[in-house]
């Protein structure tokens, strides 16, 4: 057999556009003679079994459900929130339940969705944005009653803080609420605040947790609640077409990419923090603080162009959307010096020919 396309150097080495393009490894690849074969829509498949397992106790909760996607995982875990509508989701305006599931709210749960604008431009609170906006179940005929809010971390690299989250769940609680967490990269958010998974997960009724991002499998997401939660889940698994029948190869790849990736995160938030630093240094706006793996920069208050930065990118081997800087643990010590110095030469260029178009953000929806 010919491994040569899996060298040390992966092809996502010099790649900053999202998390996501990150490549199996060799390993992973090895792993896969381990994998046992099983048919996972019966849930006969070992492997698939073990993964699930494995994700739920790192969790503190009972049991997780294999996903091909994190979309679907949130969009079944908001539907089995909720029972019969009228209802409507709270989120981040930002939030990708809301803004890149192909409005699965509405057409899947039926919700009105309710996005807010946190007042901090950071993450949602109990005081300033929850309440003002709750709708009540309270026989008032008129509205659609807030039944699930759905917080997402991090969100945009953004850490959510954690007695902000106990706050929430507590009136979510009381309120006869339930609580959703994309937490697609919520590897990233306890590396860097070295909370744990659990105590990240005890606050919610239902967690989505990514393995396609940071931690670099392949494919999918498990998602975590109690073991009806996820029994049902299932079920809207299935009538979305997600059955996989011998999943053992993927969930084995995936559980190699956990075992060896988790604790790689580290050094993707060094880099996007001293990118950040650096473009601070040379007066560079970012759109917010550089939590984790994500650096914003503000393209349209720093008047640069993407076509700019498209072509100092190419021209210096590396690939770079606008506005958002994604890291991986992939990324080659090369490449960083690169993006850097891409990144200044084009803040460089706006200084001699300032652009003024479309802002930043109509870049990173595209993920
Ligand atoms: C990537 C991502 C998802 C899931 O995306 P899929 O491509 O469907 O796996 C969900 N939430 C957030 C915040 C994400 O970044």
């Amino acid at each position: 057999m010919d491994f040569s396309n899996y060298s040390d150097l992966s092809p996502a080495h010099n790649e900053f556009r999202s998390d996501t393009f990150t490549t199996p490894t060799l390993s992973m690849v090895a792993s896969l003679t381990k994998a046992t074969l099983g048919d996972s829509v019966y849930n006969e498949d070992d492997s698939t079994i073990q993964l699930e397992k494995k994700v739920a106790d790192m969790t503190g909760k009972e049991a997780g459900l294999f996903c091909v996607s994190g979309t679907l995982s949130n969009q079944i875990c908001l539907r089995v929130n909720l029972k019969q509508p009228p209802y409507s989701i709270l989120c981040d305006y930002r939030a990708h339940v809301y803004v890149n599931e192909a409005g699965g709210m509405a057409t899947l749960c039926q919700a009105m969705a309710q996005p807010i604008k946190p007042k901090n431009g950071i993450y949602l609170t109990l005081e300033d944005d929850i309440l003002p906006n709750f709708i009540p179940d309270d026989g008032e005929i008129h509205g659609a009653p807030t039944k699930l809010i759905s917080l997402e971390n991090t969100l945009h690299g953004m850490l959510f803080p954690i007695e902000e989250i106990a706050k929430i769940s507590k009136f979510c609680k009381n309120n006869d609420v339930k609580l959703h967490l994309d937490g697609a990269r919520l590897w990233n958010a306890s590396i860097a605040t070295g909370i744990s998974l659990k105590e990240y997960c005890s606050y919610f009724d239902s967690v989505s947790l990514c393995l396609s991002k940071s931690l670099g499998a392949p494919i999918g997401t498990v998602l975590i609640a109690d073991k009806n939660f996820v029994k049902k889940a299932n079920h809207f698994k299935k009538q979305s077409g997600g059955g996989i029948r011998q999943s053992g190869l993927l969930a084995t790849m995936a559980m190699t990419a956990i075992d060896e990736n988790f604790g790689k995160i580290q050094r993707s938030h060094d880099m996007a923090k001293e990118l950040g630093k650096l473009c601070e240094e040379n007066g560079i706006v970012l759109e917010h603080p550089v939590d984790t793996n994500f650096v914003f920069i503000d393209f349209a208050k720093n008047k640069m162009s993407s076509d700019v930065l498209t072509k100092l990118s190419k021209e210096n081997g590396i690939k770079l959307y606008a506005g958002r800087v994604a890291f991986h643990y992939q990324v080659s010590s090369e490449s960083f010096e690169k993006c850097k110095k891409v990144v200044l030469e084009c803040y460089k260029d706006s200084l001699q020919n300032p652009y003024i178009g479309k802002s930043s953000s109509s870049y990173y929806q595209a993920k």
